[in-house]
């Protein structure tokens, strides 16, 4: 039966595949396809993970003491059971065979179909015994990890209890896959980036949280905030992603196939007519130059980058480089290794390199999800993070320094609210390149800039004018600190209003003081790379916008047909009116 679910739209297009759910598991998984002469030795890693965790659970049986609870044994009993399983057996080497997938992928994605079956069971007491089999998985995936695996909590029990067979279908893996989750970390993202994924969903998230973020970088279409889409959604259900209109359309019948895959030509159409601008400068109908550059995550990246026409990149954001570590951060050489690849990959055009920003949103590890602070977007994050460890910032402010022998960079400072923090960060910088000096190793000069996107800051903007050569507004904290909305919160997504009068006037402010002082201005959250706004923006005075490069040749469209002089009166109209939603939409 076809039926649609609703979430936020974040990355435009549409996508038409087999839906891969990945099931959430507290053991950190990697996920990622193995080659098919990598099938044997990867269901050998799970058979010999079953023999060692069976022996252990065995072990750990026939040590049961005599006074302890009869539901332990039971228990224990249970496990074995599910291990020796065939049905688990087959189900993951389905996955690996057909699908060529990694061996713990294998395992949580036949999980997630067990677990399944088990929720549509009658029976209150099987539907329990679902506990047992993610434990269990949970012993296999810690196993092959080489993590300690914890005993299991004993609960009580009435009888064991088995699952039905899975109804897998048997696709060979050239069928389009979308990618359906709970949740996926930025750093998940980060490892879908080579993947084979032509769109995906998430259940939670909202339009500008960093996993969002990276789903635009990839360019595949996508919906976020889709609720409970990862309960509703099965495996291998055919499912078409609509992320022009956030909307994911299940099991679809053909009539509806045909119309989505005839929207998907079209948009190809539109991508092929859009890439003839990739040459074309950025210059508006009055002739003012515009600087488009890209937001990018890996120095990789920067091949995009200058595919799409960028001058330049307006924001690398380093924190990838720190992220999926298992909190081992990259040395001195490492980052400097990876600034000086992006430096290169420019060719010549500048770099902004943006010092570390986790913490909120952007856990190091996929695991480490902040739960002990409760506000960890006000917490220590960004510069408070750096500050915090002296000695991690100078590593990461030597090799940004070391990285601009190579080429035109810029250090962007994010989430700076106070004149002491900015002295701090100063005063470091004096010292790392007195570290430098010492050692005797050749350094460049790089232009400092901060990033505006706490309220403190766009209110404190002669402060920021004086100490740094460029401001970079980060809209996307910027409105989440200023309108106190979790950026990362689907449930409040409808109130994150790039739009709101308030906002509006701290980006104005910004933009004019700084042209005052002959600085320069920049934008780099999302709204720069959305061509809804991109000639309120121009009207506002801004000429520099950082985008994904994905989103480059469509602002870059709406440049060519702008007049920014024209626009200046009606942007003036647009920040003054009580809903400039309306006004926009008026124009
Ligand atoms: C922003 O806040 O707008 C920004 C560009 O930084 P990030 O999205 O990485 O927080
Ligand atoms: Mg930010």
């Amino acid at each position: 039966m076809t039926f649609s679910i609703h979430g936020l739209a974040v990355a435009r297009g549409i996508a038409i595949g087999r839906a891969v759910l990945v099931a959430s598991s507290r053991v950190d998984v990697a996920h990622y396809f193995i080659e098919h002469s990598q099938i044997d030795a990867e269901l050998q890693r799970i058979t010999s993970a079953r023999q060692s965790v069976m022996q252990e659970v065995q072990r750990l049986h026939q040590s049961v003491p005599k006074d302890a609870p009869p539901e332990l044994a039971a228990l224990l009993e249970v496990h074995m059971m599910m291990l020796q399983d065939e049905m688990l057996a087959d189900g993951v080497k389905h996955w690996v065979t057909d699908r060529l997938y990694n061996a713990e992928w294998a395992l949580t994605s036949q999980l997630e179909v067990v677990t399944r079956q088990f929720d549509e069971m009658e029976d209150a007491y099987l539907r329990e015994r679902k506990g047992d089999l993610e434990q269990v998985v949970e012993r296999l995936l810690r196993h092959m990890k080489g993590l300690p695996t914890a005993l299991p909590q004993p609960t009580p029990r009435k009888s064991a209890g088995g699952w039905q067979q899975d109804q897998l279908l048997d696709d060979s893996h050239d069928v389009p896959l979308v990618l359906i989750a709970h949740d996926l970390s930025p750093a998940d993202m980060l490892q879908f980036k080579q993947s084979v994924f032509t769109g995906f969903v998430t259940d939670v998230g909202g339009k500008t949280s960093h996993t969002a973020i990276v789903a635009r970088s990839l360019d595949i279409p996508a919906v976020v905030g889709a609720r409970n889409a990862s309960h509703l959604v099965r495996q291998d259900d055919w499912v078409i992603i609509d992320g022009d209109a956030g909307v994911i359309i299940v099991s679809p019948s053909t009539i509806i196939l045909e119309e989505y895959a005839f929207k998907q030509r079209q948009a190809q159409l539109e991508r092929e007519r859009l890439a003839r601008l990739k040459k074309t400068p950025a210059v508006t109908l009055d002739g003012q130059k515009i600087d488009l550059l890209a937001n990018i995550e890996l120095p990789e990246d920067s091949q995009q980058a200058l595919a799409m026409g960028a001058v330049g990149v307006g924001l690398f954001r380093s924190e990838f480089l720190f992220m999926g570590r298992e909190g081992q951060l990259p040395n001195e050489e490492e980052q400097y290794q990876a600034y000086k690849r992006a430096v290169e990959g420019m060719k010549g055009l500048p770099v902004t390199i943006r010092t570390v920003d986790v913490g909120a949103d952007k856990p190091l590890d996929r695991t480490a999800k902040d739960e002990a602070h409760l506000n960890p977007a006000l917490g220590l994050r960004a510069i408070r993070w750096s500050l915090a460890d002296p000695s991690m910032f100078l590593s990461q402010l030597r090799a940004i320094l070391r990285s601009a022998v190579h080429g035109q960079v810029n250090l962007l400072i994010p989430m700076l609210a106070h004149a002491r923090e900015i002295r701090q960060t100063f005063e470091l910088l004096v010292q790392a390149r007195k570290q430098l000096d010492k050692r005797g190793v050749p350094y460049g000069d790089v232009r400092v800039g901060a990033m505006i996107e706490v309220p403190a800051a766009a209110l404190s903007l002669p402060l920021f004018l004086k100490y740094f050569d460029f401001l970079s507004i980060g809209t996307n904290d910027l409105i989440q600190y200023t309108l106190a909305i979790d950026r990362a919160d689907e449930q409040v997504a409808h109130l994150y209003d790039p739009l709101h009068p308030a906002i509006l006037h701290l980006l104005a402010d910004t933009i004019s003081q700084g042209a005052a002082a002959g600085k320069e201005v920049s934008l780099c959250g999302e709204m720069a790379g959305d061509p809804s706004l991109t000639r309120l923006l121009l009207g506002m005075g801004l000429r520099h916008f950082s985008m994904h490069p994905t989103q480059l040749l469509r602002v870059k469209q709406e440049v060519l047909r702008s007049d920014a002089t024209r626009l200046k009166p009606w942007a003036l109209k647009v920040i003054s009116a009580e809903e400039p939603a309306v006004e926009i939409l008026k124009s």
